[in-house]
């Protein structure tokens, strides 16, 4: 094998100078177990069959690849392609990872399930797959975040899991996942960890990005069935990553296929009001793992800002800051007032309501259509359904529902 076909992460978990393991000593061997347990896993068919099966059944894979013919016509410009992640269960492509790992806990015969949550999103998906696999869940939240997204917090709640508010620090995500670490170090023998995006420290990224690749994996058939040939962008928001990643991953040797991950420039790039940790932020350790972060001088993590939940994160996946390093992928800003002028778009276009964090996509995309001869191929990742963001919609709009 030659350095550019080597299998990433290497085998301590690195992509090129990004990712690794910074954690205490006493979760070195959980994730020694965790990384054995999977690797066993993924060279088990049945394990595979029975992921298979239920991403058909349960989740309602294939989600189609949609031409959208409107909105590209009304752009003038490339043809758009929609991944239809918004209509997998519970309206977003987070479902797949929760399962995944659902399963994996449960091979590994732990019977308890902790998960941290943000937005309440992962929550969900998470709390969804522990009913239907009969797993104890407790939800770690913010408690700012749990007063913001009741709507979740009850969601989660009628699944049957137990939501923890964190009332420390900020009282926000990354105070969620801190909390987490802590109850997972102290109930490691029957708890199962289920991180939600491609950030943390080695096996997460790889695991996640794995079960999240059946996006990628879907598109290219389906784009080949379409159009006999490969698209030539693909352009996906980037929060932890793990929906980009799942769209990018399968395509990382078609050197023609060119990858765009889109940040949150909140109200702007200039101002500390954003969550763009590729486009403005600089390497550091967050979470268990190096990559690039939004840290002030003294290499305090920032307070970040986005009109999208699943954005709002100073992080992200390792994988990212090695795609960008190499210039595998390029990573771009779009600011709340764009990514709301995407989400009406799409709206008005096509009949679909997007969630916030797809909607920075397709603001981008729309962008990049429309200086493009017709026959190039731009295919979205619409990692979302927007149900969940009327509230912030309206406000923004000036309207109360
Ligand atoms: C959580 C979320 C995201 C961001 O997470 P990634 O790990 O970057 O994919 C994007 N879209 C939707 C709909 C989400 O719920």
């Amino acid at each position: 094998m030659t350095v550019k076909d080597r299998q990433l992460p290497d085998s301590h978990g690195y992509f090129g100078q990004y990712g690794g393991k910074f954690v205490p000593e006493t979760l070195m061997s959980a994730l020694d177990e965790l990384e054995q347990a999977y690797l066993d896993a993924q060279a088990d068919p049945e394990f595979q069959q029975q992921f298979q099966k239920l991403c058909r059944e349960y989740i309602g894979r294939p989600t189609p690849l949609y031409p959208a013919q409107q909105l590209s016509a009304k752009i003038g410009g490339a043809t758009i392609l929609l991944k239809r992640e918004d209509l997998a269960h519970t309206g977003a492509h987070k479902i797949n990872n929760a399962l995944g790992q659902g399963l994996l806990a449960k091979r590994m015969g732990k019977t308890r399930i902790i998960a941290e949550t943000g937005a309440g999103q992962h929550g969900v998906a998470a709390a969804t797959v522990c009913a239907m696999l009969n797993l104890q869940c407790i939800v770690y939240m913010g408690e700012e975040d749990v007063q913001r997204q009741s709507s979740n917090v009850f969601r989660m709640k009628l699944l049957g899991a137990e939501v923890r508010p964190v009332s420390s620090g900020s009282r926000t995500l990354k105070d969620a996942i801190n909390e987490t670490i802590r109850d997972w170090v102290t109930n490691i023998h029957n708890t199962y960890y289920l991180l939600g995006s491609v950030v943390g420290p080695h096996p997460y990224p790889m695991i996640v990005r794995d079960f999240q690749s059946i996006i990628g994996e879907e598109t290219k058939e389906q784009v080949m069935t379409m159009y006999n040939r490969l698209p030539n962008y693909l352009v996906a928001c980037v929060g932890g990553g793990s929906n980009a990643i799942g769209l990018f991953h399968p395509f990382f040797h078609e050197k023609s296929v060119k990858f765009i991950g889109v940040e949150a420039a909140g109200r702007g790039l200039e101002t500390a009001l954003h969550a763009a940790s590729l486009v403005a932020g600089r390497s550091g350790v967050l979470h268990g793992t190096k990559s690039h972060l939004l840290q002030d001088k003294s290499g305090q993590i920032q307070t970040t800002h986005s009109i999208a939940p699943g954005l709002d994160y100073p992080g992200v996946g390792p994988e990212h800051s090695y795609y960008k390093e190499t210039g595998r992928a390029t990573y771009v800003g779009v600011t709340d007032a764009q990514a709301l002028e995407g989400f009406r778009l799409l709206c008005e276009t096509e009949g679909i309501i997007p969630a916030l964090e797809p909607a920075h996509a397709i603001y981008y995309a729309a962008e990049l259509a429309a200086d493009l001869p017709q026959d190039q191929l731009i295919a979205i990742n619409l990692s979302g359904r927007g149900d969940k963001d009327l509230d912030i919609v309206a406000e923004a709009m000036g309207m109360n529902l």
